[in-house]
């Protein structure tokens, strides 16, 4: 059994949930560091020959397609993490559906080839999401990985699901962001301030954990993790110990977790593990039906 290593690709200020965060129409004008801080990942991963999957957000392909295409041509899975990052269950289904199919486009226009793999912002698959699953399918998604089977500040769904599976579909994978019982309660050690929080042995050995109860260990990190001058927002006590806690540590663990673990994409994992095959025209030409409707109305 393998582990997962993925990546929300997205800048300092995609932060979620945060009275005072940038709105989508000031994004253009800040400063950004999500070049330099997903350049020195794609280096690390590079550098122990690791492949990942890197989740984008729509609005940051389209304005650094070049980070698109040197992730894609370096071998590693594209996928989508939505157009506007905005939380799921704060979207109605029609607006789900459309910020999916719009983020798809945007990205396999970029780097030329279907993208199978979702991720919502802020793992925001709940109980107020019950057609999640129904409007990725009509997107044309092949896998998801938002399911955060614990509680946690916002999003998560304790429903129990810690192995991939087939949700509604037999064509559709949702992989749950792996966590580990201790004491009887669903602990996440392997992403986000969760990462930065435990120590790199106590990491280890919940991998290991996982990963003998035939499950891959799915990772995730974001690229401001890395970087010790991102600038900051404003936020009370308790968000700020969340989103920059250990920050300093975030680099040596993920090389750590990268030398001391094998890596799949999800991709590669559907293929070699689930028997996952792709449909026969897995192309561009094989988009959704809304597309062909809809062709125009997305501006890129
Ligand atoms: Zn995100």
């Amino acid at each position: 059994m393998k582990c997962i290593f993925t990546i929300d690709v997205e800048d300092w200020y995609h932060i979620l949930d945060l009275p005072g965060a940038p709105e989508m129409g000031q994004w253009d004008s800040l400063p950004s560091r999500v070049e330099q801080n997903f350049t020195k990942l794609l280096r690390i991963l590079a550098e122990r020959k690791a492949k990942a999957t890197c989740f984008f957000i729509g609005w940051i392909a389209q304005k650094y397609p070049h980070l698109v295409r040197e992730a894609s041509r370096q071998g590693h899975e594209i996928a989508s993490h939505g157009f506007r990052h905005e939380l799921a269950y704060a979207m109605t289904p029609e607006e789900f559906l459309e910020d999916a199919v719009r983020s798809k486009k945007v990205i396999e226009e970029i780097c030329g080839q279907a993208v199978w793999g979702y991720r919502a912002s802020g793992f925001s698959l709940t109980e107020n999401t019950p057609w999640f699953f129904d409007k990725l399918i009509e997107a044309g998604y092949r896998y998801d990985s938002s399911l955060f089977p614990a509680k946690r500040g916002h999003g998560g769904l304790a429903n129990g699901r810690y192995a991939p599976y087939r949700p509604d579909s037999a064509d559709f994978v949702e992989f749950p962001v792996s966590v580990q019982r201790v004491l009887g309660r669903p602990i996440c050690f392997f992403g986000g301030g969760y990462l930065r929080l435990f120590p790199y042995s106590l990491i280890r050995t919940m991998t290991r954990r996982v990963l003998r109860q035939e499950r891959p260990t799915v990772f995730y990190v974001h690229p401001r993790e890395i970087d010790l001058d991102s600038p900051r927002l404003a936020m009370n006590l308790k968000r700020r110990f969340k989103s920059y806690v250990n920050i300093a540590t975030t680099e040596p663990k993920i090389k750590k977790v990268l030398t001391d673990f094998e890596m799949v994409t999800f991709r590669e994992y559907l293929v070699e593990t689930m028997n996952y095959s792709a449909p026969k025209a897995d192309s561009l030409l094989n988009l959704p039906a809304i597309l062909s409707q809809e062709q125009g109305a997305f501006k890129i």
